[in-house]
């Protein structure tokens, strides 16, 4: 496989922009390899500078849930940018995707667009801080929720794969106030709120966590989380950028029918546009600026061709609602692969999936949190990741990442998949 003009371009990249890349785990760094250079995408291929093709399972990290460049949603964009495609003022189009939000997503019944999923964060947590009057914030130990100072506290995704949970630039003082704990432990979330739940302003949590690879949630564990936030006056935030739109239409609070009071979103709702987004009960809405005290702004918040892209990729799910039980069933069939190929060659594999997410796991026992995640043996899935590449399929470079299934993956795409992880466990067999 030819990369010469991918090396090219990284050693160039790497003079003038740190490490080479917009975002650290792009850099291929965990498993110890070049990335390609990307060209272009369409469906569910994407092109390298070399010439390259492969089948795309990182989907942008989340949001190409029906592929990429998908026609109607190209349209959609351009018709935007012919019109202009910044105003700094109000638009049809945010209410538009404002009120598909709320009819979609169970628990929002007001939304407030941004730019990223993590400005949703960091103006989800103001917002709560505010309306408790209160400091501490509770998160999970793997959990990623963007990079704001507040929650960079044992952070999964890039933190996790460069060991770096705590970034250095951010004040000790500034984290003080931020709680971790054990993501499906119910015994301990219990003790934290029976020592502090009086100064707890919010627990924030990937209902189905997808940062330290994917790990489903004990659905106990989300209801005791609702109960304890509820009896103790805290504010539940479902951080669902990722799993807003992904593991169904409404998202991992409709598909686990447990409801938060904030949610957070990004990836899907911009249809590969930069935007995130987050809203929830209404008297809680209701103190943001300028309808209240909390102040957030932004100058290229409710972006109309970012929302042109949103509207058209919600469309096309809600109109289409065959799309989830088809994109599920492709995953299912790669978890099937997986772990028939690890019986057969007698790999150590533990495989978690959630719909159209997955992750393969290089450790033989369950995975359900931080602890038991890193036992995974980050060698063979570099080992493995190497392989798949070289066979053309585009994986997540992290053994602490989530595969995404598209629409867009055909027949033959995932019959090529299922034959490259034989293969490539063969090879780590040999
Ligand atoms: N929250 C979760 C659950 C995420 O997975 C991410 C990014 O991957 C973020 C927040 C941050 O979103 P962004 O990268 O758009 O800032």
């Amino acid at each position: 496989m030819d990369n010469a003009r991918s090396q090219e371009l990284f050693e160039m990249a790497k003079m003038i922009i740190p490490g080479g890349v917009n975002s650290p785990v792009r850099a291929f760094g965990p498993v110890g390899l070049k990335p390609p250079f990307i060209l272009k995408a369409k469906g569910e291929k994407i092109f390298d500078a070399d010439g390259n093709r492969y089948i795309d399972y990182v989907g942008s990290w989340g949001p190409m849930i029906l592929g990429h460049a998908r026609a109607e949603v190209v349209e959609a964009v351009k018709k935007a940018a012919e019109d202009g495609s910044s105003y700094g003022a109000p638009t049809e189009k945010e209410v538009v995707l404002a009120q598909m939000i709320c009819d979609a997503v169970p628990s929002v019944e007001m939304v407030r667009m941004v730019n990223s999923g993590t400005e949703a964060v960091m103006s989800a947590v103001r917002l709560a801080r505010a309306y408790t009057g209160r400091d501490a914030i509770v998160k999970f130990e793997g959990c990623y929720h963007g990079h704001w100072d507040g929650l960079l506290v044992k952070a999964g995704s890039g933190a996790l794969t460069m060991g770096v949970p705590n970034s250095p630039g951010v004040p000790s003082d500034y984290v003080k106030s931020t709680v971790t704990a054990c993501y499906n432990d119910c015994l301990e979330i219990q003790e934290i709120f029976a020592d502090i739940g009086s100064r707890i302003a919010a627990v924030i949590v990937e209902p189905v966590a997808g940062n330290m690879g994917l790990v489903p949630p004990d659905i106990e564990f989300l209801k005791l989380l609702r109960r304890l936030t509820a009896e103790h006056g805290a504010v539940l935030i479902f951080d669902e950028v990722i799993t807003g739109f992904r593991v169904s239409y409404g998202g991992a609070q409709e598909y686990y029918g447990v409801l938060p009071d904030i949610t957070t979103l990004g990836k899907i709702i911009g249809g590969g546009m930069p935007v995130g987004a987050y809203g929830g009960r209404r008297d809680i809405m209701k103190l943001v600026s300028p309808s209240g005290p909390v102040y957030q702004a932004g100058t290229l918040s409710g972006n109309p061709v970012a929302m042109a892209a949103g509207i058209k990729t919600l469309e096309i799910l809600r109109d289409n609602p065959s799309i989830y039980s088809e994109t599920d069933k492709k995953a299912e069939r790669l978890e099937k692969a997986f772990n028939s190929s690890a019986e057969r060659y007698e790999i150590p594999l533990h495989v978690n999936r959630v719909g159209s997410a997955l992750s393969p796991f290089f450790t033989r026992q369950p995975v359900s949190d931080f602890k038991t995640a890193v036992k995974s043996d980050t060698r063979q899935f570099a080992g493995y990741f190497g392989e798949m590449l070289r066979n053309g399929i585009y994986l997540p470079p992290s053994q602490f990442e989530t595969m995404f299934v598209s629409h867009a993956h055909t027949e033959a795409g995932i019959k090529t998949t299922e034959q490259a992880i034989g293969a490539a466990f063969l090879r780590l067999k040999e």
